[in-house]
C-alpha cells in the first residue's frame, strides 16, 4: 500500500509503527455552524482510508477532534446570547447526524478541545521548560519558532522567506520576541470562556489542541496525520514544532492532505452565494450520493461540485444499487444446492475486479479507479446472472460486490444498513432530550422513528429497537 506523504512529497510504502496497527489523527471541524460540503470531503476521504485499512486487516485507532472553543464559536454565541458551550454542543450533534447520513463512521475517539485543557497546559509547560516557549508580560505564551530547527519541513517553506514576509508587518502591542512566534495560550477577553493557567486566565491556541489530543489518545508517535490541504501551513507545521520539541520523537510518519472542493469552479463562499451545507444537500439528495460524488475523484485532485456532477453521481450509484437489488430479488426464488461448475468459473473470473479495486486503492487510495472496478463488476453481474443461478452463487457474488462497496462506505442494502447508523444517532439524541427534560423533542424523535418503521422499547438495560 502506497501513501503520498506531504512531508517527503513522495508516494511511500505504508509501514506501520506497530505491525497490524494504525494510529491515525484527523483534524476535525470547528463547530459553530452546520458543516459545509467542503468539510465533508476530508470526513468522507479519511473514513474511506480507515475502511480500506481495516479491509486490509489493520486495526485502526482513529481519532478526530471537535474544535469546540474558538473565535467563531464565541462570536456566534454572543450573537445568539447563549453560552459558547451550547453553540458547540448543538453543532457537534448536528455534525454527527450529517456524518451518519454520509455513512462516515464515528471515530474511535472524538475528543473535545475544552475537555483536554489540563493536558494542553502541561504540554505548554514542557515547552517552556525546554526553552521552546515563553510567557510574555501580559500572560500570552508564545512558541519560539526559530528554535525548532526543522520548522518548515512539512510545508517546504524556508524560515528566512517566512521572516522576509513578516518584516513589514508591524506587531504593535504584541510582546513577541520574534514575528514568527505563534500563540500557545492567550489571555481571556471580557465575556469569553476561560480557564486558569500558570500564565493567566485564558484559553489555548488552536495548534496546541491537536498536539495534545493526538498525544493523549494515540501517543507521541503516530502513523498518519490528516486534514485538508489548507491545514498544512501553519496548523500542521506548528503541530510538528510543538509535538516534536516537547516529545523528542518524530510526531507522524505520514501526512495526508485532501485537495479543496470548489463549487461551480469557484471557491465556496457565502458572499458568492455558492455556499452549501451538507444539510442543504440532504434536502435534495440522499447523502450517499454526496459520498459517492466525493469518491469519484482522487482525494489529492481539486474537485468541482455542480448540479450536473451530482446528477451523474446519482445515476452511477443507482446503477450499483439496482444490480444489488436485482440479485437480492433473484435470491428469493433461486434454487438451493451447490455452485455449479460454470458458476464457479464465473466466480473465479469475478475476482479480477476485486484485484483491480485493490490495486487502485493500494496506489494512494485511488477511489476513482476503485469505483471503475466496481462498475466493471456491476456490468459483469448484469451480463451473467439470471433466474437459473443457484442461491449459493448469487450470495457469493453479492458478497463480493458488498465487500467493495463497504470499503467505499456505499450502502447497497439500504433498508437495513443506512438506518442503523441513523437509528443509533436518533436514539442517542432522544436520550439526551429526555435527560434535559425536553420530552416534546423526545416524543418527536420516537414518532420520526415510528414513521420509518422502528419501534422503541425502553428497558432497564437501555433502549431497544426493532423493525415493524
Ligand atoms: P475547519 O472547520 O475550517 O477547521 O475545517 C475542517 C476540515 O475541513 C479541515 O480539514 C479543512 O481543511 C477542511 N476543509 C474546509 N474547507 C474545505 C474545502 N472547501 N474543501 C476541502 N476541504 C475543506
Ligand atoms: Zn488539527
Amino acid at each position: 500500500m502506497k501513501i503520498y506523504n506531504t512531508l517527503t512529497r513522495k508516494k511511500e510504502d505504508f509501514i506501520p509503527l506497530e505491525e497490524g496497527k494504525v494510529k491515525m489523527y484527523v483534524c476535525g471541524p470547528t463547530v459553530y455552524n452546520y458543516i459545509h460540503i467542503g468539510n465533508a470531503r476530508p470526513m468522507i476521504v479519511f473514513d474511506t482510508v480507515r475502511r480500506y485499512m481495516e479491509y486490509k486487516g489493520y486495526e485502526v485507532n482513529f481519532v478526530s477532534n471537535f474544535t469546540d472553543v474558538d473565535d467563531k464559536i464565541i462570536k456566534k454565541a454572543m450573537e445568539e446570547g447563549i453560552p459558547a458551550e451550547e453553540v458547540a454542543q448543538r453543532f457537534i450533534k448536528e455534525c454527527k447526524r450529517d456524518m451518519a447520513g454520509m455513512n462516515v463512521r464515528p471515530a474511535t475517539t472524538h475528543p473535545l478541545a475544552t475537555q483536554e485543557i489540563g493536558g494542553m497546559i502541561e504540554l505548554i509547560s514542557t515547552l517552556i521548560e525546554k526553552g521552546y516557549a515563553y510567557a510574555a508580560a501580559d500572560g500570552t505564551v508564545y512558541y519560539r519558532t526559530r528554535k525548532f530547527k526543522d520548522y518548515g519541513k512539512l510545508s517546504h517553506k524556508n524560515i528566512d522567506d517566512l521572516q522576509a514576509g513578516h518584516r513589514d508587518i508591524k506587531v504593535t502591542g504584541e510582546l513577541k520576541e520574534d514575528a514568527l512566534d505563534f500563540v500557545l495560550w492567550k489571555p481571556k477577553k471580557e465575556g469569553e470562556p476561560y480557564w486558569e493557567s500558570p500564565w493567566c486566565d485564558g484559553r489555548p491556541g488552536w495548534h496546541i489542541e491537536c498536539s495534545e489530543m493526538a498525544k493523549k489518545y494515540l501517543g507521541n508517535e503516530i502513523d498518519i496525520h490528516a486534514g485538508g490541504e489548507d491545514l498544512i501551513f501553519p496548523h500542521h507545521e506548528n503541530e510538528i514544532a510543538q509535538s516534536e520539541a516537547a516529545n523528542g520523537v518524530e510526531f507522524s510518519k505520514y501526512w495526508m492532505h485532501n485537495a479543496f472542493l470548489n463549487v461551480d469552479n469557484k471557491k465556496m463562499s457565502k458572499s458568492l452565494g455558492n455556499f452549501f451545507t451538507v444539510r442543504d444537500i440532504s434536502e435534495k439528495y440522499d447523502l450517499q450520493v454526496l459520498r459517492f460524488f466525493m469518491l469519484s475523484a482522487h482525494y489529492r485532485s481539486p474537485l468541482n461540485f455542480s448540479e450536473d456532477l451530482m446528477e451523474a453521481a446519482k445515476n452511477g450509484l443507482e446503477r450499483i444499487v439496482t444490480a444489488a437489488e436485482h440479485m437480492r430479488h433473484l435470491q428469493k426464488t433461486a434454487p438451493e444446492g451447490e455452485v455449479t461448475e460454470q458458476e464457479a468459473e464465473l466466480l473465479e473470473e469475478s475476482k479480477t475486479f476485486a484485484e483491480k479495486f485493490d490495486t487502485a486503492m493500494d496506489d494512494d487510495f485511488n477511489t476513482a479507479d476503485g469505483i471503475s472496478a466496481v462498475f466493471e463488476l456491476v456490468k459483469f453481474i448484469n451480463t451473467n446472472v439470471s433466474s437459473d443461478n443457484t442461491k449459493a452463487f448469487l450470495q457469493k457474488l453479492y458478497k463480493n460486490l458488498q465487500t467493495l462497496c463497504d470499503v467505499l462506505g456505499i450502502i447497497i442494502d439500504k433498508e437495513e444498513e443506512i438506518l442503523e447508523a441513523e437509528i443509533e444517532q436518533l436514539i442517542a439524541e432522544r436520550q439526551a432530550a429526555r435527560k434535559e427534560k425536553n420530552f416534546a423533542r423526545a416524543d418527536e424523535i420516537r414518532d420520526i422513528l415510528l414513521e420509518k418503521g422502528i419501534i422503541l422499547k425502553d428497558t432497564r438495560e437501555g433502549v431497544q429497537w426493532k423493525r415493524v
